[in-house]
């Protein structure tokens, strides 16, 4: 990696030194999927900065008990970690931390191992116990003094105790957080209305009535009714079967949502808040407050530990209370957005208690198809019902438009998308330019007054040629909005786009797989083929999910000194315990240096130490079902582009016609690290290379560092991104937006 040449205005994180240092990690309370991934970035990005890192097996009895349970951390201990469910270093509830005694005793162990930097994973229990801790800090160290258990010298030495607590709970209980570690791997809460049993058999027997024979309610643990009654899966059975007669199942998910691989999502999650937690412990002062670090959106934030607990004391007590409505604001925009989406696309309204707005909507995808293009749809088709529009699916793309296939599309018809791949409506790749005056027709005959447009880059050209032929075709000055949907995620405009997520732990979960059919073999090295055209988002950021060797992308050039080197690199790497080397390679990233000329120098170069095997992953990227992250962002992305759809719709509407011809008129809805966007496309062109079809700045280049540092190469990273402390107020109102 070149050096760094703008040190002027940017911080680097080899100023930052960990050396003298030592940084304890536990895992406490329940475990998540991505504890894992948190402790080896911890354990990693530790080392990498000169400090010394122990595991703390246990969670806080491992603290209070000491002995075996402080183990000094290396390298290769948290090798061939990542892909593992739960927590490896153990995570017990612990009485005694709850006591004093328990407590002091903690204290003595962390003096002795000279631990003053304390790295906690954990849910809302853990935090606080983490808060209290360091609040008595002092008053620990005194009582281990005044009883001859350390001395003056011992007390000076470790009179601060820096915390960062990382949230790893899967139940997203956590306020100030948008998404904790291990949300996304298992998935979900106010209590329903009095009627809500009434309710709920009028919504199943409308269902049976349109034809749809599999109902799924959800119950979560711990749902009351509104007079703290619990709720259980048992009596909703008993419910469904003495009304409707149905035939009816239960299934308790339990530690099926804690077990299993954790996804991509918490997977880079986990990696880089467990990065951000090293640096926040590095630049800790005597004065500053222990931090939770976290994600709002895409970006990384820190916020005081303090207040993250007051705040959910407070939601506990408003629950406590029966102040539900206070609960959820409480919990923060994110969740109360998300709650307020899902009750709008589920409850269902008869016809004729729907508003009529006299506008008609058309939906269509374009390009590629993307795991989660259909959740899309069905949240944008009952958005865009429950606001009082009439909703048009065109078939195939702009191609489809232009032969006439479009028909309207009404709220049952969606029914059951969100979890199916592919594009049910139907994409293609062809522009609109050169079929133009047709669509133009076909918007005149089903008097189009919108248009929602969710696919790939595409249909980003698309939506630029239909806002340029405005001049010539009247007919397309209305509403246009497009979400970005490709597995590349190459679109400007947007950090993410829906599908990626599905696509990444299509990588991830085949390299974990391909490393462990060479279990019991000798040493190898995976060299993988991504997707992307030229965009290494998927190679990048799968490489980090998966735990990569290198990555090859287009977009940082590589040469035969870096090949070489990092041939080297393995090599030397598996002189040690590590027996698995991967390699990822995205598919345009050089025209010369093939996946079989990469294949062929690593073999001939690592002859006697490691063999090699190729694997091009291909379509398989594309398919499936999607991803949870996918079928939440793409019902949450299109929900809020039919609002603005809505919204834009009263503004243009003048003297009995809709009439749109600004560029604010024809945008983009992204997220640009922690909000959502709306961005005129005309505006982005410049943003745009359009030669290699990539956004000209991507926010995930600043994790490849990250990705070589966990992978032991020295590299230059970055840190002026990094985040700041905030306060839990400030992350709440407008900006966490989603
Ligand atoms: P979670 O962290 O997942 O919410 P718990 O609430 O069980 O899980 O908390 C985990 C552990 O954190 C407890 O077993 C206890 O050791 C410690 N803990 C929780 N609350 C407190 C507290 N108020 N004071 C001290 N320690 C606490």
């Amino acid at each position: 990696m070149a050096a760094p040449n703008r040190q002027d205005t940017k911080k680097f994180f080899e100023n930052l030194s960990g050396a003298g240092k030592s940084i304890g990690v536990l895992t406490s309370g329940g475990d998540a999927q991505g504890m894992n991934g948190a402790v080896r970035a911890v354990v990693r990005m530790g080392i990498y900065v000169g400090a010394k890192v122990y595991f703390i097996h246990e969670g806080y009895q491992g603290m209070v008990d000491g002995g075996q349970n402080i183990e000094e951390a290396t390298w290769e201990s948290v090798s061939s970690m990542l892909q593992v469910g739960g927590t490896v270093i153990g995570s017990a509830r612990c009485k005694e931390f709850r006591t004093l005694e328990g407590r002091v005793r903690a204290a003595l162990n962390l003096v002795q191992h000279g631990i003053t930097n304390l790295c906690v994973i954990g849910g809302d229990g853990s935090l606080t116990g983490a808060n209290l801790f360091r609040e008595e800090w002092s008053s620990l160290l005194e009582t281990l003094r005044t009883t001859g258990q350390i001395d003056d010298e011992a007390v000076q030495r470790n009179s601060v105790l820096h915390i960062v607590g990382m949230v790893g709970s899967i139940d997203n209980d956590f306020c100030g957080t948008d998404m904790t570690i291990g949300t996304d791997s298992a998935l979900h809460q106010m209590p329903p209305e009095d009627d809500w049993e009434e309710e709920l058999c009028y919504k199943l027997s409308g269902n049976r009535a349109d034809k749809k024979r599999l109902n799924i309610i959800i119950v979560a643990e711990g749902a009351i009714d509104r007079s703290n009654k619990p709720i259980s899966a048992d009596y909703i059975k008993d419910l469904v079967v003495r009304r409707l007669g149905f035939d009816t199942r239960v299934t308790i998910l339990g530690h099926v949502q804690r077990g299993g691989t954790p996804s991509a999502f918490d997977r880079i999650l986990a990696s880089r808040m467990g990065v951000e937690a090293v640096l926040a412990l590095l630049e800790a002062s005597a004065t500053t407050p222990a931090c939770v670090v976290s994600l709002v959106g895409n970006q990384s934030v820190r916020l005081p530990l303090m207040e993250c607990v007051q705040m959910t004391q407070e939601v506990q007590k408003a629950m406590d209370e029966k102040k539900f409505d206070e609960a959820v604001r409480l919990r923060g925009r994110s969740f109360e957005n998300n709650l307020h989406t899902y009750r709008l696309l589920c409850s269902r309204k008869s016809d004729k208690d729907l508003p009529s707005s006299g506008f008609n909507v058309a939906v269509l995808n374009v390009g590629a198809p993307a795991a989660g293009m259909n959740a899309a749809v069905r949240s944008a088709v009952r958005v865009g019902i429950a606001e009082g529009h009439k909703m048009f699916a065109v078939n195939d793309g702009f191609e489809g438009f232009a032969k006439g296939q479009i028909k309207e599309i009404k709220w049952g018809d969606v029914g059951g998308w969100t979890g199916q791949g592919g594009s049910l409506l139907g994409t293609k790749r062809t522009l609109p330019a050169k079929h133009a005056e047709k669509i133009a027709e076909q918007i005149r005959i089903h008097n189009i007054n919108a248009m929602l447009v969710i696919g790939g880059f595409e249909a980003y050209l698309g939506l630029l040629e239909l806002s340029r032929a405005r001049e010539q075709f009247s007919e397309f000055c209305v509403p246009m909005v497009m979400v970005p949907a490709t597995v590349s995620n190459n679109i400007p405009g947007s950090d993410l786009s829906i599908g990626a997520d599905t696509a990444l732990n299509a990588i991830t979960e085949t390299c974990d797989r391909i490393k462990q059919s060479a279990s019991g073999t000798k040493r190898r090295v995976f060299i993988i083929e991504t997707m992307g055209g030229y965009c290494g988002y998927l190679a990048n950021v799968g490489g980090l999910a998966a735990g990569a060797d290198a990555v090859y992308i287009y977009e940082e050039p590589f040469d035969i000194r870096e090949l070489q080197a990092n041939v080297e690199h393995l090599t030397e790497k598996m002189k040690t315990s590590i027996q698995r080397g991967l390699v990822l390679r995205n598919e345009n990233s050089n025209e010369n240096f093939t996946t079989d000329f990469i294949y062929q120098l690593y073999s001939e170069e690592g002859k006697g130490v490691f063999d090699c095997r190729k694997n091009v992953l291909g379509h398989m990227q594309q398919g499936g079902a999607p991803s949870p992250f996918d079928r939440n962002f793409g019902t949450k992305v299109a929900a809020k582009a039919m609002q603005w759809i809505t919204t834009t719709l009263k503004e243009t509407y003048k003297e009995g016609r809709v009439f749109a011809n600004t560029d604010d008129s024809a945008c983009l809805l992204g997220m640009r690290r922690r909000a959502m966007v709306f961005r005129p496309v005309a505006e982005l062109r410049e943003e745009t290379d359009f030669v290699h079809r990539i956004p000209k700045e991507q926010w995930w280049l600043k994790l490849r560092p990250l990705m070589k540092i966990l992978a032991k190469y020295r590299t230059s990273f970055d840190v002026s991104d990094s985040a700041q402390l905030e306060h839990v107020t400030h992350v709440r109102p407008k900006e966490a937006a989603i």
